[in-house]
């Protein structure tokens, strides 16, 4: 199907004139393969989406993204820390840490979130949730399906504070931020200290990403410089 010349649609032109506006603007047809459906933005807004490492995109910069939007992503297994004796991280690069993830435990799976927040849900293994009385856990049981998923998985949702990954900040050298240089180890430690996902949301900016051949004007700045 032959779709109309829109430049030279009538109605368009006037509204485009009423609105003052010269330029004939940029879009992107949307392409479900590299734009979020609205379902999609709003999963990874609320409770976040479970992705193993190779369904994430790495942007050149190193920063993580789904389809058109940079994420943050963290392992949710709060069983991991504690055997790991670590605090909980939630990763914002490519870094060394997710680079060993990837070669070690492939199948790993990772919250992925654009949610900005001090706390994020933990999947807490319920060691002998099946003996315990507690009324959520009996109608579980009542019901054959969640008597037969909590048999397998017992876990619960708990909130826990997370920071950011020292190692991501590094791969980025995160506002100069480097990990092993002790010249800078004061400076460093407060770049980590002063670390706020609005900030770092504010220099990588989330969504949309564009991946088009948009018509940019950054030629004509370097032209100009
Ligand atoms: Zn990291």
């Amino acid at each position: 199907m032959e779709l109309p010349d829109f430049t030279e649609f009538a109605p368009f032109n006037g509204l485009r004139e009423k609105m003052g506006a010269a330029e004939l603007g940029y879009f992107e047809l949307f392409d479900p393969a590299v734009h979020l459906t609205g379902n999609e933005r709003s999963e990874l807004e609320s409770g976040g989406i479970l992705r193993r490492l190779d369904e994430i995109k790495f942007l050149p910069d190193n920063t993580l993204a789904i389809k058109n939007s940079r994420v943050l992503l963290y392992n949710p297994d709060e069983n991991y820390y504690r055997s790991h004796r670590e605090f909980p991280t939630y990763h914002v690069a490519r870094c060394s840490r997710l680079e060993q993830s990837m070669a070690e435990h492939a199948d790993r799976e990772y919250l992925v979130t654009t949610r900005l927040a001090e706390d994020y849900p933990l999947l807490k293994l319920r060691p002998g949730a099946a003996q315990t009385s507690d009324s959520a856990n009996s109608a579980s049981i009542s019901s054959p399906q969640n008597a037969f998923a909590s048999s397998v998985a017992p876990v619960s949702l708990v909130l826990h504070s997370l920071v950011v990954c020292k190692d991501c900040l590094h791969k980025l050298r995160y506002r100069d931020y480097d990990q092993y240089r002790n010249r800078k180890r004061g400076y460093s430690q407060r770049v980590l200290d002063e670390f706020r996902l609005q900030d770092f949301f504010r220099l990588y900016p989330m969504y949309p990403l564009s991946f088009g051949g948009r018509p940019s004007q950054d030629k004509a700045n370097t032209q100009s410089d």
